[in-house]
């Protein structure tokens, strides 16, 4: 590690609590502009990577897995880079972590702004609908031509919805947002409710339904 600091604020530091889609066991989510994303067990000193045996044998096959157990190897995969972490962050998202079982930070709503603009961001999946009838959503009859014309991009394919929650535990507030996505582009991404995710999103404006945001990206960060 000699030249390299620990992460921390410095590097854009963030950490989310969520569940692993493998196990189901509670982990925490960080990345960092370092290019820092790995599952850790737990906050704090010593870091211990979620070291998840079904995410392991998913990835990597059982025999592979298998083979490295019998052998008393590190798992494949494994990396011991990058777990180097500011002591004040810790420390931070600790007293945080503690915070929250006492009190629910706020959540803030992220209401798309009536210009163009693209959000990119990592948050969790709190909610999710494979395919909602925009029409409906209109509150117009989905036969006409001129609902379709007003509705235009939400029509030409069919769209789900989901509500992605960035529930950064070194940040004082938490953000949701809430999107339309095309149901092809969430079934292709293979994130399900409480994944951790990458996205970008796009304000539009649709008449009728104002401004809203559309995902445009989206992606299990670990692949
Ligand atoms: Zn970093
Ligand atoms: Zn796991």
């Amino acid at each position: 590690m000699t030249g390299i600091a620990a992460h921390g604020a410095w590097c854009n530091a963030r950490t989310f609590p969520t569940i692993c889609s493998h196990c189901k066991e509670e982990v925490f989510y960080f990345s960092c502009d370092c290019g820092s994303r790995v599952f850790f067990e737990e906050l704090g000193v010593p870091w211990t990577r979620h070291e998840c045996l079904g995410y392991k044998i998913a990835t990597f096959g059982k025999a592979v897995v298998e083979e490295a157990l019998a052998l008393g190897m590190a798992l494949p995969g494994y990396s011991k880079k990058g777990n180097e972490i500011e002591r004040e962050y810790a420390e931070k998202v600790r007293k945080q972590r503690e915070a929250d079982k006492k009190k629910v930070r706020e959540t803030v709503r992220m209401t798309a702004p009536p210009y163009a603009s693209t959000q990119s961001d990592i948050g969790r999946v709190s909610e999710l609908i494979p395919t909602v009838d925009v029409f409906k959503r209109a509150g117009l009859p989905s036969e006409t031509q001129i609902a379709h014309a007003l509705l235009h991009q939400l029509t030409k394919e069919p769209m789900g919805q989901i509500t992605l929650l960035i529930d950064d535990i070194s940040d004082n507030d938490k953000e949701s947002y809430t999107c339309f996505i095309a149901s092809n582009l969430l079934r292709k991404s293979g994130v399900i409710q409480s994944d951790i995710a990458e996205f970008t999103l796009r304000s539009l404006n649709v008449p009728i339904l104002g401004d809203i945001w559309i995902c445009e990206k989206l992606s299990s960060p670990l692949g």
